[in-house]
């Protein structure tokens, strides 16, 4: 099927899963869920399920790759074979290593990396379910278990996709809006500054859709901004968890 051809995106101003155009799939984000990871993530963006694992400060290997004066951050994204509908081949490819280095461009202008030169602060984030929008998911995991490893933080990045389906501008694509939509643009974004940390687009929009998109982008990021601060003071606001 060619993009957008004999898919009603539509309908009595609802999206084929029932949602508004500005309206974003349930959220779910629990803190603190490996024992092993200094810091870990478990969220769910509609159907997608992902985790994200933080190790670090630590030292850095290679030795050459390390940087005297600030710490460097590594991001692997990875998908599980048994996250799409047909399995996928295990390992990095092209895009995992794509998403990788965007996702690691996302996060890090919020890292204060001077803090520990010669160190690695490693960040991996494994897809267990996918439903379109997992680089979104993986960054606003990842961003979650930055701040629970301790990592210091100047802010939380938050991301989520908009894009165009059926003629219209709407905010955080399912698998069919993204596959066979008109446009997909991924955002991530220190929501409390509206500064933009990534972009991408794929397909097309005019200029004042790509406005409208931004601005659907940045209340939806406020409003993921508030579940990743809410599921970061449940997990340490409780006495209970602090003894453990
Ligand atoms: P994102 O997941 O960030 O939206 P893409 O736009 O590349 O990234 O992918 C959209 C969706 O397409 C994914 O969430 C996943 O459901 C599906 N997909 C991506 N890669 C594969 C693959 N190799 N095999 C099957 N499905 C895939």
């Amino acid at each position: 099927m060619k993009k957008g051809e004999d898919i009603e995106f539509i309908k009595e101003g609802k999206r084929v899963d029932g949602r508004g155009f500005d309206e974003l799939r349930d959220i779910k984000i629990e803190v603190g869920v490996l024992k092993r990871a200094d810091g870990s993530c478990y969220l769910e963006l509609g159907n997608n399920k992902v985790i994200a694992a933080v190790y670090g400060p630590r030292e850095m290997h290679p030795r050459h790759a390390q940087d005297a004066k600030m710490a460097v951050v590594k991001f692997r994204y990875n998908m599980a074979p048994f996250s799409v509908d047909d399995r996928k081949r295990p390992g990095p490819d092209r895009r995992s290593v794509e998403i990788s280095k965007v996702s690691r461009e996302a996060v890090e202008p919020v890292i204060i990396k001077e803090y520990y030169p010669k160190t690695a602060i490693e960040v991996y984030v494994e897809i267990l379910q996918s439903d379109a929008g997992t680089r979104t998911a993986g960054i606003n995991a990842a961003s979650v278990a930055l701040a629970d490893a301790g990592i210091p933080m100047k802010d939380l990045v938050s991301s989520v996709a908009v894009g165009k389906v059926g003629g219209e501008v709407v905010l955080d694509l399912n698998a069919v809006e993204d596959n066979y939509g008109e446009a997909d643009m991924p955002i991530a974004m220190i929501a409390r500054r509206n500064v933009i940390t990534a972009l991408q687009m794929d397909g097309r929009m005019t200029k004042e859709e790509i406005e409208k998109g931004l601005k659907l982008a940045m209340n939806a990021c406020h409003q993921i901004y508030e579940l990743q601060r809410t599921a970061l003071l449940k997990r340490y606001d409780s006495s209970e968890d602090r003894a453990a």
